[in-house]
């Protein structure tokens, strides 16, 4: 499958402490001069898409804690040949940033959010801050981007019994809530031992406790959620099931991290380093030409190639 999809990290620093997330040793944040500057992430975005991205997600970290976020996506939305710039936050900051960044050219917004009960919240992110969320949330509807998600990460013990609540608010609600299958993903999310909720175990539960699911015709590049939606509803349902189900097959995504590094596979530990040619004064033309024989190559990476255990989401972005 051809590569036209970069999800891009643009920082490691987080306003939230996710308990299957944040690193467990984190010796503070990677020093400035590791991170890429704005006109180093937008040269590499405009590589990419010479080299057929056409899609860029933004992700981190928490990509609106990036210092002048709404200039950075100014600078991306000028890349001649972009079709779809979208991100994925975890909403604190949306109230006041939602209709800045849809003015600066941002089509899509993704909100993580795993548990709709304060005290949860607390367990889960280590701050308070749910009633700002959802904010966040009713600020991207109102200022209008295109198919808003709502992305929950299932974890058996943590938050599996508030899958029904979050299957409801798709019911009024033009959102499309999508359940995520928890990743082992680094050492601090491997403490929370076998978590895994499955797609299966998470449809039965909405399917027994809510109403009956229709599944609907896949999207256009809508990568690899399934889509349903329950009977009468204003949004729709999807489910995200990197662990039980597999789509090496249909992957069509590379990602950047914050310092610069390709990960051609979620799964897998090889990395290849951009900014070095981007600080090593590589012409346009030679960064693209890197980065497209990476896509070339990118098939021998599977899920079964890697192991669990060596992703840093927060610097890589999910
Ligand atoms: N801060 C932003 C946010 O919260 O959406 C962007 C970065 S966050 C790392 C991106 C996504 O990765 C979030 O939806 C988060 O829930 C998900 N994620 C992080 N660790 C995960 C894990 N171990 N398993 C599954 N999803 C994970």
């Amino acid at each position: 499958m051809a590569v036209d999809y970069l999800r891009l990290s643009l920082t490691d620093r987080c306003n939230l402490n996710c308990i299957y997330c944040t690193p467990m040793e984190k010796e503070g944040f990677l020093a400035h001069d590791q991170l890429l500057r704005h006109e180093e992430i937008a040269r590499a975005a405009a590589a990419f898409v010479r080299a057929g991205v056409t899609k860029i997600r933004l992700t981190g970290g928490e990509p609106l804690v990036k210092k002048n976020i709404v200039g950075l996506v100014k600078m991306l939305r000028a890349i001649p040949g972009l079709r779809e710039l979208a991100l994925t936050t975890n909403g604190l900051l949306l109230p006041e940033l939602a209709v800045p960044l849809r003015e600066a050219g941002l089509s899509r917004l993704n909100i993580s959010l795993d548990t709709l009960n304060e005290d949860n919240f607390k367990r889960i992110t280590g701050s308070a801050g749910l009633s700002k969320v959802l904010d966040g949330i009713a600020a991207a509807l109102a200022a209008g981007y295109e198919d808003t998600k709502l992305n929950m990460v299932v974890m058996k013990r943590v938050n599996d019994a508030e899958v029904p609540a979050f299957a409801r608010l798709s019911l009024d609600r033009p959102l499309t809530v999508r359940f995520i299958e928890f990743y082992p993903a680094n050492a601090r999310s491997a403490r929370l031992g076998d978590a895994l909720y499955t797609t299966a175990e998470t449809k039965r539960l909405i399917e027994d406790s809510v109403g009956a699911l229709r599944e609907l015709p896949p999207e256009p590049g809508g990568g690899p959620a399934r889509v349903c939606a329950l009977a009468g509803a204003a949004g729709k349902i999807g489910f995200i099931s990197g662990r039980s189900s597999y789509f090496c097959g249909a992957c069509n995504r590379v990602r950047m991290d914050c310092t610069g590094k390709v990960y051609p596979c979620l799964y897998s530990p090889a990395t290849h380093d951009l900014k070095d040619l981007l600080r090593g004064g590589a012409s346009d033309d030679a960064l693209a030409d890197y980065l497209k024989k990476i896509f070339l190559v990118k098939s021998k990476y599977r899920k079964d190639s890697g192991t669990a255990g060596h992703v840093e989401m927060s610097s890589l972005g999910g």
